[in-house]
């Protein structure tokens, strides 16, 4: 066992332990890592996007807050913790109080002194960074926290996937110049590939849309699942990866059929989604489409609302972008919808945000096309309403490679195939933007003073938890990387109440694994074998051994990995060699 792995654990033994796992497949869950969470008893839930995280749950989070915080201050990092309310004054200055969106929760106090509940920390590390830095000598200097972060999500899903209080790793930079950055940054993107290979997760880095938390540069870190809400474009031939929506921003992919379309609509007559599917020949039963509503703002700018629609329920976000051109255009996160419908009088001005949320929030291509409608009658201009390319809900994955493989890829290298991911990770260039909205100032070497130069990088700590699940497991339940399993080895003792010589030897083997940095846990619950073992499996524990009447008398000991087939007796020094 690398030594990454060892401890210093206090004894565990699950009859003192909360463990509560349960046979039922919970209804509710649509992927198998809420099921199994829940099934393990891992988290529960309090109400929409909150989660209790029980004792077992806990121990798992905090392995990935462990492999994370290694590897943050290893690579320099620096950890501090910020406060989760932060004050509305602060977002002000940024502009961001109104530009968020419905994600921020807003609260007063008993002085009606307007707070959030922090989705990100840019403000406050940008307001600590002002009064703590004062010259270049101080910098760089990345300053971390470890902090629950609160989104008001339209569509809370997943369990923990997608929640509205989550945990997450955000980290900030700060730099005398861009060069300082562009180095922070190549350090943080190392650093990340080196947390998600040591929690043991499939992973690729794609280029990803700046979005609500703006910037220059940025990647996102995803973890390859067929569940994931991501869509995810690769090069045959390169290296070239990047999320969907930037892939078709950067380099659009052709579409003459939508465009062709798009020309003959005319909205004031096609007032529905129905009536512009029926023009361009498409059954709007058939599958899932992004449909893009276009139209141009008061001073004539082409902008677009744009949702994920299958048969006649929206089924993801309505995003909303600036149009630069037909065909090339750039989405904007989630986040921004009513940002830009709020913040932009001229655009939508008296429809928005009322109308948008409701489509949002009725799901329904007819909501939507009330939408159109209202927007018109508000004296919105529609130009026409754009197709795109089929987008599978996640159990149809085959149709996004079927629909889009061959697409060239933007980087002129090969053609683009598709996959899904589950975001994990997220590092932005931020560049000046919060430096300069907020005067944050240092005097650099000829005593001038300068605008640091801004980095952030997150990490979804408790999604990482539900996204490994995702890629390990199999019918009887989670199979833990290493790094995150809540215990290394389980000792199982069987019929312990009626066998002394079994309680004496496990007890013993368990203090013994515990002492030498193996975290071990001791099943002394007095369960059936069988029922035990499920239990075991469920929570995915890497090494089971179990201590039994026959074992002693053969000297032996009965190892299963979680992932052999068969187990196997070993004698003492065999079974110590294999954990150690
Ligand atoms: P998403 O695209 O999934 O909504 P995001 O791009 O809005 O995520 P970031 O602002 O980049 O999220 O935040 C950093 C990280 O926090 C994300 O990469 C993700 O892992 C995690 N995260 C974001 N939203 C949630 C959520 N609602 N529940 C759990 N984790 C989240
Ligand atoms: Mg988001
Ligand atoms: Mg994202
Ligand atoms: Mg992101």
């Amino acid at each position: 066992m690398p030594a990454s792995l060892r401890v210093n654990p206090p004894p565990m033994r699950l009859s003192q332990f909360h463990l509560h796992t349960s046979k039922e497949t919970p209804a509710e869950a649509e992927i198998v890592s809420h099921k199994l969470m829940l099934k393990a008893g891992m988290i529960r839930k309090l109400a929409a996007g909150l989660y209790t995280w029980s004792p077992l749950g806990l121990r798992v989070l905090r392995k990935v807050e462990r492999a994370v915080r290694e590897e943050m201050d290893a690579a320099g990092a620096v950890e501090l913790l910020m406060p989760t309310i932060q004050p509305q004054e602060l977002w002000e200055e940024t502009g961001r109080w109104e530009k968020f969106g419905g994600q921020l929760l807003k609260i007063k106090d008993r002085k009606e002194a307007g707070y959030c509940y922090g989705p990100t920390a840019e403000e406050v590390i940008t307001d600590f960074a002002r009064s703590e830095l004062s010259s270049y000598k101080q910098l760089p200097v990345n300053f971390y926290n470890i902090q629950t972060k609160f989104r008001d999500e339209i569509r809370p899903r997943f369990g923990v996937m997608r929640a509205r209080e989550f945990l997450m790793k955000d980290a900030y930079s700060f730099h005398v110049d861009d060069e300082s950055l562009a180095a922070e940054y190549k350090n943080m993107y190392d650093t990340y590939g080196r947390i998600f290979t040591r929690l043991g997760l499939k992973f690729r880095a794609v280029f990803a849309d700046t979005g609500a938390i703006g910037g220059s540069a940025s990647h996102e870190f995803h973890v390859l699942a067929d569940s994931g809400e991501d869509a995810l474009a690769f090069s045959s031939d390169s290296d070239y990866a990047a999320n969907v929506e930037l892939a078709e921003a950067v380099a659009p992919v052709p579409r003459p059929a939508a465009a062709e379309a798009m020309r003959k609509v005319d909205t004031p007559t096609q007032k529905t989604c129905e009536d512009v599917a029926a023009l361009m020949g498409i059954d709007l039963k058939r599958t899932v489409k992004s449909v893009a509503v276009m139209g141009a703002d008061a001073d004539g700018n082409p902008q677009f609302v744009l949702a994920l629609v299958r048969g006649d329920h929206v089924v993801n976000e309505i995003k909303l972008a600036k149009l630069s051109g037909l065909g090339e255009y750039r989405l904007a996160n989630e986040g921004e919808i009513d940002t830009h419908l709020g913040s932009e009088p001229g655009f939508l001005g008296p429809v928005a945000p009322k109308q948008a949320m409701r489509v949002v929030a009725d799901r329904s291509v007819a909501a939507m096309a009330d939408f159109v409608v209202g927007a018109n009658e508000k004296g919105f201009h529609i130009a026409g309403v754009n197709w795109g390319r089929d987008l599978p809900e996640p159990d149809d994955v085959a149709d996004i490679r079927n629909v889009a493989e061959g697409d060239p890829s933007p980087d002129g290298k090969g053609t683009l195939g598709f996959a899904r991911g589950i975001e994990v990770g997220h590092v932005f260039a931020l560049g000046r933007k919060y430096s300069e909205a907020m005067q944050c100032t240092v005097l650099d070497a000829n005593g001038k003073a300068v605008m640091p130069a801004m980095g952030c990088y997150g990490i979804g700590v408790s999604r990482i938890v539900a996204a490994a699940i995702e890629q390990n497991h199999d019918a009887n339940g989670i199979v833990w990387p290493d790094a995150m399993a809540p215990w290394q080895v389980a000792v199982c003792m069987i019929n312990p109440k009626n066998d002394a010589n079994v309680s004496a030897a496990a007890e013993a083997l368990y203090r013994e694994l515990n002492a030498a940095g193996i975290e071990a846990v001791l099943d002394d619950r007095g369960l059936r074998p069988g029922a035990m073992f499920a239990d075991i499996e469920l929570i995915g524990i890497p090494h089971r051994v179990v201590v039994s009447e026959r074992g002693i008398a053969a000297g032996s000991f009965e190892y299963r990995h979680r992932r052999a087939s068969e187990a196997e007796n070993l004698d003492r020094a065999a079974l110590l060699a294999r954990l150690g």
